[in-house]
């Protein structure tokens, strides 16, 4: 049975978070401006600051535990900025939920405690993975694998600390020779030239990278699974599980600053003498309350699908479909919510004053990378139809 009541143990967990995105948020103004690269662990005053938090309790067996809590906390975190979060327990890239859902065990703890940022997109290969061109080729003197390629758009790409790359073992056996590897940053023949400068989310270092001749020892190979099937894409298919954990992700980090811009419209509504409760009928109603409401009811459902698909995950069910629903959902819900939340407020909602207008823009990236939602769309309606990739494309 699904149960999403949070203990006293979870509900102080998130806490914990939401009063270090409380403090984050006097630096992001300056940080979005500048674009700068400010590693949240070294803000000015941040450490007297977290010595003033109560730390919370460690989960206990009751809690609420695995990717349904990440879930929660991802929306904490980034509810304080999307960009500049204070701290990264366990490593929050979007790397580490790519280790989470396709290492092994000992490869979990091994790297589960870095920054990962995550690589698949390059010059020629976007929405279609399966067009990776990045190879890896297996010196067995050595017992290396040797990476040759580019990557381009990588979130947190400056900062990480390694990265799960995707790049093929066999370019002759198509998507089935694609596999995923984790490379330390500091290893010989990697190389990060440069970063984009963006819209939104513009405190988040999204780099490109250049492997050139770059050795990494043989058990990087994530999941350990050298074979390549000879059914087209079972290979693929595995590296694909990866996206069933990161999309999850993905719409839980858009929801966070949502989740802002809702307590931020709620608070400046209610301020104004606006009457939010639903006692009177929505005859009763203003506009502005009927149209908050409707924001509210797109953000809890956005929510709940986004946790659904992370359960699922969490209790080892196949959630393909799931993920793809919610990373869908919120990438249009986010954008209704923030737009939304402007619409209401006017002058209020588009001025630097406020942080309402650059949430608005750093949500836009929920529809775009891990599959925009035209692709979302397509995987939802091969999978509700029961057709192949190749009856629709
Ligand atoms: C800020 C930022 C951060 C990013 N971070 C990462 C990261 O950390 N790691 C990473 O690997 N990548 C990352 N990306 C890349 C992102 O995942 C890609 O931009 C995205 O997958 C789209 O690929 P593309 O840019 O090549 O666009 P294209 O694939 O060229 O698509 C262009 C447009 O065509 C549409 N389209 C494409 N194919 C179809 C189809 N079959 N049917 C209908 N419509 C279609 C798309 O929806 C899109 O609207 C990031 C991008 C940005 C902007």
């Amino acid at each position: 049975m699904i149960d999403f009541t949070l203990t006293e143990n979870d509900e102080a967990r998130l806490a914990h978070l939401y009063a270090q995105g409380e403090y984050i948020r006097q630096f992001v103004r300056d940080a979005d401006e500048n674009e700068a690269e400010l590693p949240p662990e070294v803000l000015p005053g941040a450490e007297d600051f977290l010595k003033t938090l109560e730390r919370p309790p460690a989960p206990g067996p009751e809690d609420t535990q695995g990717p349904a809590m990440m879930t929660l906390s991802a929306i904490a975190q980034y509810w304080g900025d999307y960009s500049l979060r204070l701290h990264r327990e366990g490593g929050g890239g979007l790397g580490n939920a790519a280790l989470s859902a396709a290492g092994t065990d000992e490869q979990k703890a091994k790297w589960g405690g870095l920054l990962l940022s995550m690589a698949i997109t390059e010059p020629g290969c976007g929405s279609d993975p399966s067009r990776v061109e990045t190879t890896a080729v297996l010196d067995e003197d050595t017992d290396e694998w040797v990476i040759n390629g580019e990557k381009i758009f990588v979130t947190t790409g400056i900062r990480a600390e390694g990265v799960v790359l995707w790049a093929t073992i066999d370019k002759s056996a198509g998507r089935a020779g694609i596999k995923s590897f984790l490379v330390e940053k500091g290893t010989p023949g990697f190389e990060v030239p440069g970063k984009e400068k963006k819209l939104g989310i513009r405190c988040d270092d999204t780099a490109a990278y250049v492997f050139r001749d770059c050795r990494i020892p043989r058990e990087n190979l994530l999941g350990l699974d050298e074979s390549i099937p000879k059914q087209s894409s079972g290979g693929f298919r595995g590296v694909m599980k990866t996206f069933n954990m990161t999309r999850p992700m993905t719409a839980a980090m858009g929801l966070g600053p949502a989740k802002a811009a809702l307590d931020f419209t709620r608070e400046q509504l209610e301020e104004a003498g606006v009457d939010l409760a639903y006692g009177g009928g929505t005859a009763q109603q203003s506009a502005a309350a009927q149209a908050f409401m409707r924001l509210e009811a797109i953000y809890e459902a956005s929510e709940l699908a986004t946790l659904r698909a992370t359960w699922l995950a969490g209790t080892g069910q196949p959630n393909n479909m799931e993920s793809s629903v919610c990373k869908a959902h919120a990438g249009s819900a986010v954008r209704a919510i923030t737009q939304g939340c402007v619409d209401i407020l006017g002058p209020m909602g588009i001025s630097r004053e406020h942080l309402l207008e650059k949430w608005m823009r750093d949500c836009r990236i929920t529809d775009i990378y891990e599959g925009t939602g035209e692709i979302q769309r397509l995987i939802m309606a091969r999978g509700l139809l029961d057709y192949t990739r190749q009856d629709l494309k």
